[in-house]
């Protein structure tokens, strides 16, 4: 009986995939200007004071956990650069979602790790596309990677945990790191995620030139690690997991282009303008945070969460080389 009620109020999409899992970004901005998401200039991002706010993304996490979400994630732009985000961060864990990871570049994260994990932060995923100090500052466009590995630490030592680390493949710039990457991830019990670069509003040329495919990384890292299949695969989400011989671990790359990973999508996001968009790289938006700033309360965003992810895209079209229209929105304003 209590297990009928439960999946009754899951949110399931015309397709049958269960929707657990919610991205919020919760900013566009962003300390770094990395090369594969944003220029070095000319960004323009939202006014703070326009952003949603602590209490607004508490409403849509009452909403959403009421229909069955399990996770929020916390991502951005940065989401360090937000003064409120332990305000955010607790927002959530009240309104009953006991899964919070956040996805952050780990420059602020030193001086954050503590007050996140007490506002219920539980894990996080940090980029890092290499461990060259020069290297970071000219992907990054300035990034100080010493912060960064701080910041790694202090989550750990705050028991934010499982700690994974994202590296975006580039052809030339940091695939003859690859074998050293997941050293330094596996070594202290972390993840790896290698993800093929995502062309973009800003990124097409370069995308392009610098492509390189996760079956490639997966034969580099191969001469080095014994890899096996792991359950981890099925059914949660974009990336495919590897258990490594001798670590706990898992190595995993994400195929945006070289393999759709659509069927078992679990997930949809809230972009830092507050629309809830159903896929990656769809356009079809609903401007959620709009129901509340019209005097809406958590059952109109139920109502409109449940009846949006009903038509959720069955699929978006990188891998057969289309990417959506010219409304392209940033990586930053999507979060990932
Ligand atoms: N600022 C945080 C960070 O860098 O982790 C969170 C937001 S960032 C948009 C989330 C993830 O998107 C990061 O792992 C980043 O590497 C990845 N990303 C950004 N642009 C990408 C692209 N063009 N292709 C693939 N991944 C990308
Ligand atoms: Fe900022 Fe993350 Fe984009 Fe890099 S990937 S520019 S850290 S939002």
């Amino acid at each position: 009986m209590i297990l009928k009620v439960v999946l009754t109020r899951m949110l399931t999409d015309a397709l049958g995939r269960r929707i657990s899992y919610l991205r919020i970004s919760v900013v566009d901005a962003c300390n770094l200007r990395c090369v594969y998401c944003m220029p070095a200039h000319g960004m323009h991002f939202t006014k703070f004071s326009k952003l949603m706010s602590p209490r607004e993304i508490g409403i849509i996490s009452s909403a959403a956990a009421s229909l069955g979400t399990t996770t929020i994630r916390i991502t951005g732009g940065e989401p360090l650069v937000r003064q409120d985000i332990e305000e955010i961060a607790a927002e959530i864990a009240e309104a009953g979602i006991r899964d919070i990871p956040i996805s952050t570049n780990g420059i602020f994260l030193e001086q954050h790790a503590e007050a996140l994990a007490s506002s219920g932060v539980t894990r996080a995923n940090v980029s890092l596309d290499t461990l060259n100090a020069e290297r970071f500052r000219s992907i990054t466009r300035g990034g100080d990677i010493q912060r960064v590995l701080n910041g790694i630490e202090a989550a750990e030592r705050s028991g934010i945990w499982p700690i994974k680390l994202n590296t975006v493949l580039m052809k030339g710039v940091n695939t003859d790191e690859l074998v050293e990457l997941a050293e330094f991830a596996l070594t202290r019990g972390y993840s790896i995620r290698f993800i093929e670069m995502m062309p973009l509003k800003n990124n097409v040329d370069f995308q392009q030139e610098l492509f390189f495919p996760a079956a490639l990384a997966k034969r580099k890292l191969s001469s080095r690690f014994t890899l096996h299949p792991s359950n981890e695969s099925t059914g949660q989400g974009p990336a495919v997991y590897y258990n490594v011989e001798g670590y706990e671990g898992k190595i995993g790359f994400i195929t945006p282009l070289s393999g759709n990973f659509c069927s078992r999508c679990n997930r949809v996001r809230i972009t830092s303008d507050g629309r809830l968009r159903m896929c990656l790289f769809g356009d079809n938006m609903l401007d959620i945070v709009g129901i509340i700033r019209s005097g809406g309360g958590e059952k109109e965003v139920a109502d409109a969460l449940r009846h949006a992810i009903a038509g959720k895209p069955e699929r978006h079209f990188l891998d057969i080389g289309k990417t959506s229209s010219e409304t392209l929105y940033s990586m930053s304003q999507i979060g990932g």
